[in-house]
């Protein structure tokens, strides 16, 4: 059987196809979010990698924030079972998922069977998020995959004292003004993102193992600031940005077993 499961997200849309619940069969990422053709790009996408028609597909799952705008999904499901179950499948001895998107950041608690025993959300503040990360990236002229190279080169990380994206924008023009050492800089942006998601994440409660999903988990600049200021390591899930997605595939199994 083959279940499709379709994150619909604020700046990506992801899909996965799984094979009898098991087997991940083929992944596509499209740079656009809801709103967009991006949802429908990553569809036809995922077919073409798997080498499937839509009629060959049994069940298709759609999460993310533009879940409800998605004619081809059979049912949708929220982006916090998604992730809870996705990160289950890829890594189970996981007991807390720090998540960082393109506007929201959430801390999952999992308990052994991979039911969630308690999440906190940050969903009304840039800042904290990748929203953050798009914004500095833009102003430093790099791309986002740039920021952790620059970052774990930092010996004198800078302090964003600003807790306001627009705000921090303004401080980080005042540094490039100053001809502050790039690496440093970029190091602060990174650290100002773990600090607050650190302050989340304490108020879920931190559980061993820490695994980070979602596209910011793959920054390695935030990463490590994390589990610095969380004292304990944060592990970068594989395919970290498909967990929404390969958590609706799961559940689309589930549902037409
Ligand atoms: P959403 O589902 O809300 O669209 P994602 O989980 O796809 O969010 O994450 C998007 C964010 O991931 C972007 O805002 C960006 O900051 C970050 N990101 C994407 N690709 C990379 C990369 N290669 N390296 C570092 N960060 C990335």
């Amino acid at each position: 059987m083959y279940t499709l499961g379709i994150d619909i997200g604020s700046t990506t849309s992801k899909c996965v196809i799984l094979k009898d619940g098991s087997e991940i069969i083929a992944m596509s990422l499209v740079q656009a979010g809801t709103g967009t053709d991006g949802p429908s790009r990553a569809y036809a996408e995922v077919l073409t990698k798997a080498g499937l028609t839509k009629e060959q597909i049994d069940y298709t799952v759609a999460t993310g924030y533009g879940r409800n705008t998605y004619a081809e999904a059979d049912a949708e499901m929220s982006e916090l079972s998604c992730h809870a179950k996705g990160v289950h499948f890829m890594n189970p001895e996981c007991r807390t998922i720090i998540d960082i998107g393109g506007q929201d950041a959430k801390v999952i608690q999992l308990s052994e069977r991979g039911t969630i025993a308690n999440f906190v959300m940050n969903d009304k503040c840039a800042a904290g998020t990748g929203r953050f990360l798009d914004v500095m990236a833009g102003l430093l002229q790099m791309p986002v995959s740039d920021l952790e190279n620059y970052a774990l080169r930092a010996e004198e990380p800078v302090k964003i004292s600003s807790t306001c994206t627009v705000f921090a924008e303004s401080e980080v023009i005042s540094q490039l003004s100053k001809n502050v050492d790039l690496s440093n800089l970029v190091a602060g942006i990174c650290n100002s993102v773990a600090s607050r998601t650190a302050a989340l994440a304490k108020r879920a409660g931190i559980k061993d193992v820490v695994c980070m999903s979602g596209g910011v988990a793959q920054n390695g600049g935030v990463r490590e600031a994390l589990a610095k200021e969380l004292g304990t390591p944060v592990l970068e899930v594989k395919y970290a940005q498909y967990m929404g997605a390969l958590g609706a595939a799961i559940a689309a199994f589930e549902k037409n077993n």
